[in-house]
């Protein structure tokens, strides 16, 4: 039925394109394309010798524009699933426009020297699409993605109206490491010890972002199936969607879990300067400081076999309906070994990854259509939610009030 060329062979790319392969009859050809060939080779060979699929790869610089469209006209795909980096959305973005041709994400832009994200550049690209008739899906992983799925959902079927949004992401696997990070080391360490901030509604109803030092709020949340854990405030990406989208909303924050070994080896490698992306001299070479650490860290793509226990994300809700306040807890809980055994990942890839085949699917089916730039909320959740329950990420609903 369709042609999808999927960028970027890590640990959440290694999940989508499994996960795109054995839904097989909507993704009839599938094309992975990174910098390192090798590695789409291998996750290439792996589908085919357990599902008989085969997945045509290639090499790309994705930073670079003219290979890109080169590429793009080359393969013909309907759609350009970006699982490379933050740092390549414009590119993708921009070559898909000049093609002709729909485009998915799972990260915000951010740009490589400025260790901050946001959605404008994104949007601005508004109108190419539309001029061009396609369609770009932002942020289509877990969080952001589901998270705004469960909120739409939420605003959709459960709520009149909603007031306060807790976003809560909790992982509590263990690798076996002194230290690592779930995904892109670099992408990780930028996003945790930036300052915090969340967004709330002041007394005369105007919207305005709160900004906390980094990890300075913390709350005890008991993640069902996992447990109590300390939760800390951050910034992340989906808010700023989210604070446009939702209906009579006064307050949104969004808290992730740190053990206290990650957070004392990260301060540390902070308070030495080793998360620096300002380049420093070193015998003569100019290095980012935060580009070797990412060297000496363990691979993300390769923790999948070590790591034992659940993640917990979701959404707490809170609102009106039918007149009466109401509070629900939407979530899915994941077990990292069982993320393994069905992908040979661990399940932050693998909570990021089936969504990402799910945006596909909504994308290709013409199930969620339009010309522009869309966030995961501004479509029908129920399709997507569905979708959800049978491709690996069930969720619950618990009412708490
Ligand atoms: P990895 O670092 O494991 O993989 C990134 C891949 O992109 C690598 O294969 C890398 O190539 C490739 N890549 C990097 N630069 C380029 C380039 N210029 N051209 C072509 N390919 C390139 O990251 P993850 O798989 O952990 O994460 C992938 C994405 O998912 C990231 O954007 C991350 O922020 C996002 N994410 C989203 C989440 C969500 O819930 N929404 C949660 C977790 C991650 P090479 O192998 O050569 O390095």
């Amino acid at each position: 039925m369709a042609r999808v060329l999927i960028i970027g062979a890590g640990g959440v790319s290694r999940v989508a394109t499994k996960k795109c392969a054995m839904n097989n009859k909507v993704f009839t050809k599938i094309i992975l394309a990174s910098r390192t060939k090798s590695k789409c080779d291998m996750i290439a060979k792996e589908i085919f010798d357990e599902l008989h699929v085969e997945i045509k790869t290639a090499q790309i610089d994705a930073d670079n524009i003219d290979e890109l469209i080169a590429l793009i006209e080359g393969t013909k795909p309907d759609l350009v699933m970006n699982i490379a980096l933050p740092y390549q959305d414009l590119t993708i973005m921009d070559a898909c426009i000049e093609c002709g041709v729909d485009y998915l994400d799972t990260a915000n832009y951010e740009h490589p020297d400025t260790a901050k994200f946001e959605y404008k550049e994104q949007w601005a690209r508004d109108e190419g699409f539309k001029k061009a008739g396609i369609m770009g899906l932002l942020g289509s992983g877990f969080d952001p993605g589901v998270t705004n799925v469960f909120c739409a959902y939420a605003q959709q079927y459960l709520f009149d109206e909603i007031n306060y949004i807790d976003i809560l992401d909790c992982n509590a696997g263990d690798h076996g490491y002194p230290f690592a990070t779930n995904f892109n080391p670099e992408i990780n360490l930028r996003e945790v010890s930036a300052n915090g901030r969340y967004w709330e509604k002041d007394e005369n109803g105007k919207g305005r972002w709160i900004e906390t030092k980094p990890l300075e709020i913390k709350m005890v949340w008991d993640y069902p199936e996992v447990g109590k854990k300390d939760s800390y405030l951050m910034y992340h990406e989906e808010m700023e969607s989210l604070s446009k989208n939702i209906k009579g909303l006064k307050r949104i924050r969004f808290f992730m879990t740190f053990g206290q070994s990650y957070l004392t080896h990260m301060r540390c490698l902070e308070n030495v300067g080793m998360l620096g992306i300002d380049e420093v001299e070193v015998d003569g070479v100019k290095v980012v400081p935060l580009h070797l650490l990412k060297e000496l860290l363990p691979d993300p793509a390769s923790l999948g076999a070590k790591t034992v226990g659940k993640t917990n994300i979701g959404c707490v809700i809170e609102g009106v309906k039918a007149g009466k306040r109401k509070k629900v807890y939407i979530y899915n809980v994941c077990d990292h070994q069982a993320c393994y055994r069905e992908t040979g990942a661990q399940a932050v890839s693998y909570t990021t990854g089936v969504p990402a085949m799910i945006g596909a699917k909504m994308i290709l089916e013409g199930i969620w259509n339009g010309s522009g730039v869309f966030n995961m909320e501004n479509f029908d959740a129920k399709p997507f939610m569905d979708e959800l329950d049978k491709q690996g990420l069930p969720w619950k609903i618990m009412e708490m009030e």
